[in-house]
């Protein structure tokens, strides 16, 4: 995307957690289009980067749903109103404009102009954590399937590469797993001899150690990483006794697990309270007219973090901000059931 395109929408949302899916269903209810951004490569927020395997029971209308299926169907659910999602973009820079509108900028360089923001960002973008070794840079900017990774978007990019595996939960098994019919070779480094993972996962594990499919360097530790300007040879990994070895690499996969940051929204001028966005609860509004926040990020007294406490929010959010965009037309209310939604549902 060049930096000259400007994209002009009525609401623009930070965060595609459950909260931020839910204020686009509720902003295509208020008759407001919207564009939703979030750094992560597909919704979900902390249900899926955390917990997408486990069951929520405090969902109404759900006795029980797995994390993973919350968000699908919310996407399901705002789908009608076709939010357009740019994933892989972080909100870094907004400023007033002069019609009451707001500009987001991300850091792709995308630039909307929008009537509202409605700030759904958790707390606040996931970053992987970075293994703690020298001169990464230079490997994090080599791509999928060559120097570092800190997440697989395409399993594609692994053919035939030799790759470490450096982590000890689940996502450094089950992509050791995954690639094992893909890769030349796959090392797994733990710094343990026990990996926190589903039985089933490590026992298939255990079964490939043995077969010599998966190449288990455990108690072990990253110590270097050796190559040059345009690839990265191998992987230096020493035990606890200072026996080193150098292990084949084209591409190491780091999950040492996600840290969130609040970041540039911590420098946007709103109330914070404890890295959170200070709001009134009735109207989600900020101390910034036509900026909203909702969900984890919103803080005010009495407030509890939970997903339906964030769709409450997400209600008063689109409303307000409708109101904020098209201040001389009255609230028509009407039920779900009454309104209905865009053809063909
Ligand atoms: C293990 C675990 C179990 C839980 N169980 C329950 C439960 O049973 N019931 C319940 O109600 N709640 C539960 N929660 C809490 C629940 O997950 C949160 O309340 C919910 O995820 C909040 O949703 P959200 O959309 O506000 O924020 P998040 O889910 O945190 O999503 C925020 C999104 O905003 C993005 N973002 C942040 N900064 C930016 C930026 N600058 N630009 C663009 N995007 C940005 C992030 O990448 C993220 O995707 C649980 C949490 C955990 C960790």
């Amino acid at each position: 995307m060049t930096k000259q395109q400007v994209i002009k929408t009525d609401v623009a949302i930070i965060g595609a957690g459950p909260v931020g899916l839910f204020a686009a269903f509720q902003c295509g209810m208020a008759g407001l289009k919207c564009h939703i951004i979030d750094p992560l490569d597909a919704p979900g927020g902390q249900c899926i980067a955390l917990y997408p395997e486990k069951p929520i029971y405090d969902i109404p209308g759900y006795p029980k749903i797995m994390a993973t299926d919350l968000i699908e169907k919310l996407t399901q659910q705002a789908a009608p109103f076709a939010p357009q999602y740019h994933m892989g973009h972080m909100a870094s820079g907004l400023e007033k404009l002069t019609d009451g509108g707001w500009q987001l900028t991300t850091s792709k360089e995308a630039i909307f102009n929008v009537g509202a923001v409605i700030i759904a960002a958790g707390v606040g973008a996931f970053e992987p954590k970075c293994p703690p070794l020298d001169g990464l840079e230079k490997y994090e900017r080599m791509g999928p399937g060559a120097g570092i990774n800190y997440f697989v978007k395409n399993i594609d990019a692994y053919t035939n590469k030799n790759v470490v595996i450096a982590g000890g939960g689940d996502s450094a098994v089950d992509w050791a797993l995954a690639l094992v019919d893909v890769a030349k070779s796959v090392s797994l480094v733990h710094r343990r001899d026990r990996f926190r993972a589903h039985e089933a996962s490590l026992t298939t594990l255990h079964e490939f150690a043995d077969s010599g499919k998966i190449n288990l360097v455990v108690p072990y530790q990253l110590t270097g990483l050796l190559g040059d300007k345009t690839a990265l040879h191998a992987v230096q990994v020493e035990d606890f006794d200072n026996k080193t070895q150098d292990l084949d690499a084209d591409v190491l996969l780091a999950f040492y697990g996600l840290s969130q940051k609040l970041g540039p929204i911590a420098d946007w001028g709103l109330g914070i309270e404890n890295r959170r966005i200070e709001t009134d609860p009735t109207t989600a509004q900020t101390n910034q007219p036509g900026l909203f926040a909702i969900g984890d990020v919103a803080v005010y007294p009495h407030k509890q973090r939970l997903i339906l406490t964030g769709f409450s929010e997400a209600a008063f959010a689109a409303e307000a901000a409708r109101h904020h965009i098209h201040p001389k037309v009255p609230l028509k209310f009407q039920h779900s059931t009454t309104k209905g939604l865009p053809a063909n549902d």
